[in-house]
């Protein structure tokens, strides 16, 4: 099936202290392995990027780059508007998660390709999740069935243009086809496929490069 990737990369790094999507990782820009993974599984890719990286954004090797919106669905949306209408499976993938391989984007198309309407990697949470208010535990979560879930996500291409006719915000693309009434099939994830936030999370995943 034709497959279009959308890598999203136009947030502000407001947790980084500054654009983290050109930060350096074994010698390339953080953006370009996410770009990388995409291509190896897509007939094209969306770079979606703020608005003043637009130029130096190019010659990353994206079949095009858009300027992002405010929040991260925005981004989505303004990424989905330049994949072909031909395009039948759509993947959206964090440009923050370099070290997603080419194996998990195989592996969550492929079950889209086996009839899911949307797909996504997850893992089980190892944590006791507790509700924190004022510093103080105010409840302890059941933690039975509970993962974190992480991109690449993909979905059949008209779902994920349904889900997000809403223009509703969300912090994953699989909540809006959830809220469609979609069902969102689960494969394993990967524990590496960290997404880096702080510049301690680029230190983890420079050392994992490195290693
Ligand atoms: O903010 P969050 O950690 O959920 O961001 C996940 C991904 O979404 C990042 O790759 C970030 O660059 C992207 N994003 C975006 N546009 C926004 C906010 C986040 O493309 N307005």
């Amino acid at each position: 099936m034709r497959v279009w990737t959308v890598v999203v990369a136009a947030g502000t790094g407001e947790r980084f202290g500054g654009p983290k999507q050109f930060a350096m990782l074994g010698g390339r820009p953080l953006v370009a392995w996410a770009l990388d993974a995409a291509r190896s599984v897509s007939a094209g890719v969306v770079l979606v990027v703020p608005a003043e990286h637009q130029g130096a954004a190019g010659g990353l090797g994206a079949d095009a780059v858009v300027a992002g919106g405010p929040t991260r669905s925005d981004s989505v949306r303004a990424g989905l508007a330049a994949v072909p209408d031909d395009a039948e499976i759509v993947v959206v993938h964090d440009g923050a998660r370099p070290l997603a391989t080419s194996s998990l984007f195989r592996a969550v198309v492929g079950a889209v390709e086996d009839g899911a309407e949307a797909a996504v990697p997850a893992l089980a949470v190892a944590d006791t999740l507790k509700i924190v208010e004022d510093g103080t535990v105010t409840a302890t979560l059941e933690r039975t069935g509970v993962v974190a879930v992480q991109t690449p996500q993909a979905f059949r291409a008209d779902l994920l243009r349904r889900a997000h006719r809403s223009r509703a915000d969300a912090t994953d693309d699989a909540a809006l086809a959830e809220a469609v009434g979609a069902t969102v099939r689960v494969v394993p994830g990967e524990p590496a496929n960290v997404k880096v936030t702080t510049p301690a999370d680029l230190e983890l995943v420079q050392g994992m490069v490195s290693r």
